[in-house]
């Protein structure tokens, strides 16, 4: 157990580090583009927001959170996802008092005890954007050209995005009755998941993935046909947006999501070549949830991105940049005294903003040339024993191989006027 991390968790190691931190750039420059700044909510969180946030009828919170009871025997769980958690921020922060709608991106870990399998973690990563305080359909093409154009940034293609209404507590009762209505007499062969959702959130049943359930709701009803007048034009308008930004899309009335609190649009953005887990991107509208966690009725609609996915699927079409570890100089001191010298020029060049390294083992001459090229660096300034009694150093230039014997004064300037050129 010492030497094994716990079961759905990843390390990100040196050699990827540096792919996450390209994503991550990517996600600051579209959400800047797009106006949206940053918020940074904690890992835990009281277990009632999320009995509210997310829905207690939902599989979250029936089978995946982390719960544990603190010292002081408060129920806490590790968040499962970031969006309840913005809006306790929005309302213990007051952000409905600045400037409206308030639009937030959060990059971090989520965690769902979920059964692990490629691009399926217990301890994994969403970028996901909050948009609160704007009704009306243009900030659901907003928040969804996001996600698009973060995608396209990256340079995936093969996309494809499906959208859906699932209506407001206005029309869904009707659509809800007729859906208990197709599925009565079908209820006995549905999972018992769907038998129990049959009752508390029928909607469910339609995506569920057992094969028998699937084959159960086939012809349901659609939501679609039951929109009141309002998320009818809602729906109609946010189309019309999309296909005026040259969006294209897909309706799928069986994307849904039951509770009450998720109104009109609902949307995902698949990557087929990620088979089972080819979902990179789910959102939609909340406009009842604010109001659940306490607040004035405010309407909200954000979306989620997992991270880990988006990797799998650059490494796919062979999108991820190489990592660069580049360095200007590598200072390779040969014997004892030149040591102290190499690590105050080392010093030296680093508080000078410059990228430089040493070598720390005790390498020859030739398997520190060999290291340097690893970065590789640009520079290597060796000092060996002529170099230290003259207070000099060489400087060879890897590229052209040229080189030069300068004072060691003249090391830092030389190499600041070379990384200007
Ligand atoms: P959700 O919050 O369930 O709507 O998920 C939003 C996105 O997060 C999904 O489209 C996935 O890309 C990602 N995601 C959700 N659950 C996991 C998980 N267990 N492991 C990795 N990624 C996940």
């Amino acid at each position: 157990m010492l030497t094994t991390g716990p079961r759905g968790t990843k390390d990100i190691l040196p050699d990827s580090s540096g792919h996450w931190q390209y994503v991550e750039k990517i996600i600051r420059e579209v959400c800047h583009n797009f106006a949206y700044q940053e918020i940074r909510t904690p890992v835990f969180e009281h277990t009632e927001l999320f009995l509210r946030g997310i829905g207690d009828t939902t599989d979250i919170v029936e089978k995946e959170m982390y719960t544990f009871t603190d010292r002081a025997k408060r129920s806490i769980t590790l968040r499962p996802e970031n969006t309840a958690s913005a809006v306790r921020s929005y309302l213990e922060n007051k952000l409905y008092s600045g400037p409206q709608p308030t639009k937030l991106f959060y990059i971090g870990p989520m965690f769902r005890y979920d059964r692990p399998q490629a691009g399926r973690y217990r301890q994994f990563h969403q970028f996901g954007i909050e948009a609160i305080g704007a009704e009306g359909p243009a900030i659901d093409a907003e928040v969804i050209s996001l996600a698009v154009a973060f995608l396209n940034k990256l340079g995936l293609s093969d996309l494809k995005l499906l959208i859906n209404s699932v209506g407001c507590p206005q029309c869904r009762p009707v659509y809800r009755a007729k859906l208990q209505e197709f599925f009565q007499d079908k209820r006995a062969h549905l999972c018992s998941d769907c038998q129990s959702r049959y009752d508390r959130n029928p909607m469910r049943i339609l995506d569920c993935k057992n094969e028998t359930c699937a084959k159960y709701s086939q012809g349901a009803p659609h939501m679609l046909d039951c929109l009141c007048e309002e998320c009818g034009s809602h729906f109609a308008g946010l189309q019309e947006l999309l296909t005026a930004a040259g969006i294209s899309f897909v309706i799928n009335p069986r994307l849904v999501r039951g509770l009450d609190y998720y109104t009109k649009t609902a949307f995902e953005i698949q990557y087929s070549p990620l088979g089972a887990q080819s979902a990179v991107c789910g959102g939609g509208r909340y406009d009842g949830l604010i109001a659940e966690c306490g607040g004035q009725p405010t309407p909200g609609i954000g979306f989620a991105i997992g991270i880990e996915r988006v990797l799998l699927a650059l490494e796919k079409q062979a999108l991820l940049p190489s990592i660069n570890t580049a360095i200007d100089v590598f200072v390779a001191p040969l014997g004892t005294e030149a040591r102290a010298v190499a690590f105050q020029l080392l010093t030296e060049l680093r508080y000078a903003g410059i990228a430089a390294d040493m070598d720390f083992m005790n390498r020859s001459l030739k398997a520190q040339m060999k290291y340097a090229n690893k970065y590789p660096a640009k520079f290597v300034a060796l000092i060996g024993e002529d170099e230290l009694a003259a207070q000099k150093v060489m400087v060879k230039n890897m590229d052209t191989g040229s080189q030069e014997l300068i004072a060691r004064t003249a090391l830092v300037p030389m190499i600041l006027e070379e990384m200007e050129k």
